[in-house]
């Protein structure tokens, strides 16, 4: 039988590079909610609304079309049929990605169209809110985390291998995350937060092997 796996978690704890090999490993289909929040937020960006803008921004909403095709290592992105893989992951679309997640429009379209694919497949899906609000029924639910510095320092290395805002300091990184964190667990709509049936991991220390290790000790639990 095909499983939901919910991985949830603030910002840059792993959460996409275990749910991508656990979604490898058991064939089923990853998805990454964030990825859909930011194309909207780059879009936004795109059309020249301000994100800040909440009525403009849910203007917008019925001409963003968001398509996923897999891929190893990055699954590819679409705005409207246009590749946006690596325009997404900008510290533009990541400084304005909060407030455009807390729209109630935004909200409700995403989570339906995460369903939507939660029940053609088996998957794998990591975000801010999938144990609590878009698959409160998951059959495991994993709530990932890591010192702040850490989750930095990984975020760090990962722009420079990627060529990424590359002049982007640890400093600077750190402070993005703490915003972007305190944003999303103090919005109205479903907030960062652990479902209560979530078992906490916390990937501090840990090897990227001992952490899909422990993921699935608690899957086969
Ligand atoms: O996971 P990632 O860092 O790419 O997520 C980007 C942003 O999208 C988060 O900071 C949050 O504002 C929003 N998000 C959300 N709900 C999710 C996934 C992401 O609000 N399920």
């Amino acid at each position: 039988k095909s499983m939901q796996i919910a991985i949830d978690g603030p910002a840059s704890a792993g959460k996409s590079t275990i749910a991508k090999i656990l979604a490898n490993d058991l064939d089923y289909v990853y998805v990454d909610t964030g990825a859909m929040y930011r194309v909207v937020t780059l879009a936004a960006l795109q059309a020249g609304i301000d994100p800040n803008d909440e009525q403009a921004v849910t203007d917008l909403l019925p001409n963003v079309k968001i398509t996923f095709k897999p891929g190893t290592p990055t699954q590819h992105v679409y705005l409207n049929g246009q590749e946006v893989t690596e325009a997404i992951r900008s510290d533009e679309v990541a400084r304005n990605v909060s407030a455009v997640a807390s729209y109630a429009a935004v909200r409700s379209t995403m989570t339906e169209l995460q369903r939507e694919i939660a029940s053609n497949a088996g998957v794998v899906m990591d975000g801010r809110d999938i144990g609590t609000t878009v698959l409160p029924h998951a059959d495991v639910k994993i709530f990932l985390i890591a010192s702040v510095q850490e989750r930095a320092e990984r975020r760090y290395k990962e722009n420079q291998a990627k060529g990424i805002d590359t002049d982007t300091t640890l400093a600077e990184l750190t402070q993005a995350i703490e915003q972007r964190d305190y944003l999303d667990s103090h919005r109205e709509i479903s907030p960062l937060k652990k479902a209560d049936d979530a078992v906490e991991l916390d990937t501090t220390g840990l090897s990227i092997d001992e952490v899909v290790d422990r993921a699935k000790a608690i899957i086969a639990d």
